[in-house]
């Protein structure tokens, strides 16, 4: 399956909608309703969980051994943890980042009833008139943060008053910028790019009316950064399962700037060895570029799934990303080569028919020699 500038431009258009939703976990909804009346554009048949993870379904030419590619709808944010005396908010992150880049980003706190205020996060020391070197410092922690809203404020009774309360969620602005020749900077990246991925490779599927072998849910998760990740509802019949998540782009990593990366294991331990190559094999096939690497701070939605009590074989396939939780980067390439991939994963036949049941015969189970090799040291 090729795809072409049609593609492209509907991928930026998804991650351009979906960056500027915002989305801090805890405060989902509006995130889902977006990807939920995509998917009734796409033609797509969804279902919801109480809270809003979202199972898509591509119906195949067979039920069995399902297979699942997963993203996360929900990213960073703030929290307000106190209001100060002077009417500014003390703050906590939403999931892990460094408070180093929450300096001097612009926010928006979500209150009760919709209530919305603008506002900056700021070192406390924020004036270099006032406190020439003491800026440069100053403890680089959260708790020498504060946000300084864009309301007349002077102490904590007037912040209340304009309806402020502990607990409200803070978005970060993501501050998106998508530049000619195919960077895109922007927060949020982490996993939105990913869902944009996703998205793009289903208007393929469905625009090129592609019946994929087996059937294939996309599954949207709406707390990953909190650590939650794929709930047991959303994957009940899956044998297969394809995380998509974002690759560090780091010294001593191997991620592959403009083309995909496949994680070989992360915090969890090893992907399974033969859907990790099974998608090798369709990188080389396709001409799709590619590296492998490894993460060592690390856990996607795949782990979850683990950990709930599934037996399922799960793989983790990542587009680039420079400063992940900071000033993220990717670049447009990485995310096609990602959607292509998928594409190609969906039209693919699944890895083992016995894996139609947790439990089954010897039958098609992998031969011994397609993990141990035969070696060419004589043994004696
Ligand atoms: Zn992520």
């Amino acid at each position: 399956m090729q795809f072409d500038s049609n593609d492209t431009q509907y991928l930026q258009d998804i991650l351009a909608r979906l960056l500027a939703t915002p989305s801090p976990s805890g405060m989902t909804d509006a995130v889902v309703r977006l990807v939920c009346e995509e998917l009734d554009n796409l033609g797509v048949k969804y279902e919801l969980t109480r809270r809003g993870a979202i199972r898509a379904t591509l119906p195949g030419k067979e039920k069995l051994p399902a297979r699942a590619v997963i993203a996360h709808l929900d990213t960073l944010g703030a929290l307000v943890k106190g209001i100060r005396p002077n009417g500014r908010l003390e703050v906590v992150p939403i999931g892990f980042w460094s408070s180093r880049f929450a300096e001097g980003a612009r926010v928006v706190i979500h209150s009760d009833h919709g209530v919305a205020h603008h506002g900056t996060i700021l070192p406390l020391k924020a004036s270099g008139h006032t406190y020439n070197k003491e800026i440069d410092t100053q403890p680089c922690e959260w708790t020498q943060l504060e946000v300084r809203l864009d309301a007349r404020t002077a102490n904590a009774a007037e912040t209340r008053t304009l309806g402020i309360n502990v607990g409200d969620t803070i978005n970060i602005d993501p501050g998106t910028v998508f530049a000619p020749n195919g960077f895109i900077n922007s927060r949020h990246l982490d996993d939105k790019a990913g869902v944009a991925a996703i998205l793009t490779m289903i208007r393929a599927v469905m625009q090129k009316r592609i019946t994929p072998e087996v059937d294939c849910f996309a599954l949207f998760t709406i707390s990953e950064e909190v650590g939650v990740g794929a709930s047991h509802v959303l994957h009940g019949d899956v044998a297969e399962m394809v995380s998509v998540d974002n690759g560090t782009i780091a010294p001593g990593q191997y991620t592959c700037e403009y083309g995909v990366t496949i994680a070989m294991q992360d915090s969890s331990g090893p992907f399974d060895w033969h859907l990790t190559r099974h998608l090798l094999a369709i990188c080389a096939e396709q001409k799709i570029e590619h590296s492998r690497d490894v993460f060592r701070f690390y856990r996607s939605d795949a782990a979850a799934a683990l950990e709930a009590g599934n037996d399922l074989r799960t793989a983790l396939i990542c587009f680039a990303l420079d400063a992940s939780h900071g000033y993220e980067r990717t670049h447009i390439d990485s995310l096609l080569a990602l959607s292509q991939l998928l594409a190609h994963y969906v039209e693919s036949p699944p890895l083992f028919k016995r894996d139609r049941a947790a439990i089954g015969p010897l039958a098609d189970f992998p031969p011994a020699d397609a993990q141990l090799g035969q070696g060419t040291e004589d043994v004696l």
